[in-house]
């Protein structure tokens, strides 16, 4: 059985369609990650789910049950969900131990007592039970929040954007925490984010949203290094594209040949692929032969310096190189493909453009 259902959920916000028509599923335990930018309707689509909005179309299931759609509606407080926001909006008057028991209605004040003991010991707060939320740190409040939402033992936890307020260390840690935490407690989550690297780590699926819509959901490798199109390419990590041309199950290229995926050989539209900047190699030009590419901007990123080469072509390659290795503006040099798993193969967005619209890709025979 799966944690969540979504079955064909839409929300309009007068002419805005803040969710169209999306079907989503949840399996036990498991971490989605959805990821998109700002206006996406991520937040509209976790408060669906929560019973804070009531869709237009389609039915949302918990844990097998319909608590909205077909006739059906049950409330926030009967939907069994957990939820933690990016501001953890801890009640200021109540102590660590007193928020954290403030979901946990119809035990008693023993067994109550006991519950939030566990729950805070669960992430190391014990020693933190008597203080009031003015007392804590970004961090420790964040992991309070994360605690309340976690004690009454939920069907399912959603988590929107919840370390966005917290600077990049302490959000690393805080995110390992609560990760940490629902493995053990076999939680599944819906974990809104606006930060690509964040969703590609935490989640065992990723689902990419636009305008209301999920344009690609699987597992992170694939969603980072085959997207199915350039907005999920270039929202995902840096992607720079090239047309490529089929020749048998080889893939050509300005920057070098590639072997073509199964599915795309035989294909007769006109075709990119998608290049990441540590997918591009760069080799200096032997001695009196002149590369093809010359070197047209560096950047120093700490650990690595982006290269930004132009082709012949005038097409622009990046190429993320170890500190050790800077070529200066101005080198000649050969760039060249390198991926370590076949590339994405993309419709070629000029020639799409070209026809003024993008069509399927024709397929022979
Ligand atoms: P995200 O969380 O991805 O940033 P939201 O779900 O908050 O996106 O918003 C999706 C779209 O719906 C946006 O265009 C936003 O302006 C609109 N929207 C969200 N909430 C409301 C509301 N209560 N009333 C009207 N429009 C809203
Ligand atoms: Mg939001």
């Amino acid at each position: 059985m799966n944690a969540l259902e979504l079955d064909g959920v839409r929300k309009d916000y007068g002419t805005v369609p803040a969710v169209s028509t999306l079907d989503l599923n949840l399996g036990e335990g498991e971490i989605l990650a959805l990821v998109g930018p700002s206006g996406c309707g991520k937040s509209t689509l976790l408060r669906l789910i929560a019973g804070l909005e009531e869709p237009d179309a389609g039915t949302v299931r918990i844990g097998g049950d319909v608590v909205a759609g077909d006739g059906v509606w049950r409330p926030p407080e009967r939907r069994d969900v957990g939820i933690v926001f990016q501001d953890h909006a801890l009640f200021p008057h109540l102590t660590v131990a007193e928020n954290v028991a403030f979901g946990l209605t119809g035990l008693s004040g023993a067994r109550r007592r006991e519950r939030v003991a566990e729950a805070l010991a669960m992430i190391a707060m014990s020693h933190l039970a008597d203080r009031y939320p003015h007392e804590l740190s970004g961090g420790e409040q964040q992991r309070v929040a994360l605690t309340r939402a976690l004690a009454p033992r939920p069907e399912l936890l959603l988590l929107d954007e919840p370390f966005s307020n917290l600077d990049r260390h302490l959000r690393t840690q805080v995110r390992a925490d609560t990760l940490e935490l629902l493995r053990k407690t076999g939680t599944p989550a819906v974990f809104v984010t606006h930060d690509q690297a964040e969703a590609l780590a935490v989640g065992d699926r990723v689902a990419v949203m636009r305008a209301g819509r999920i344009e690609q959901l699987g597992a992170p490798e694939p969603v980072f290094h085959t997207p199915t199109n350039r907005f999920v390419a270039t929202f995902m990590g840096d992607a720079d594209f090239l047309p490529a041309t089929l020749a048998g199950d080889t893939l050509v290229t300005e920057a070098g040949s590639v072997q073509a995926p199964e599915d795309v050989v035989g294909r007769v539209d006109a075709l990119e692929v998608m290049v990441r900047p540590h997918e591009v190699v760069l080799r200096p030009a032997d001695d009196g032969t002149d590369g093809a590419a010359r070197v047209i901007d560096t950047e120093f990123q700490g650990g690595f310096i982006l290269h930004t080469v132009r082709l012949d072509s005038g097409r622009q390659l990046r190429s993320l190189q170890p500190h050790t290795t800077h070529y200066p503006i101005g080198t000649r040099l050969h760039a060249e493909l390198s991926y370590g798993h076949p590339p994405a193969v993309l419709p070629n967005h000029d020639a799409a453009a070209t026809n003024g619209h993008h069509r399927e890709p024709a397929r022979p025979r």
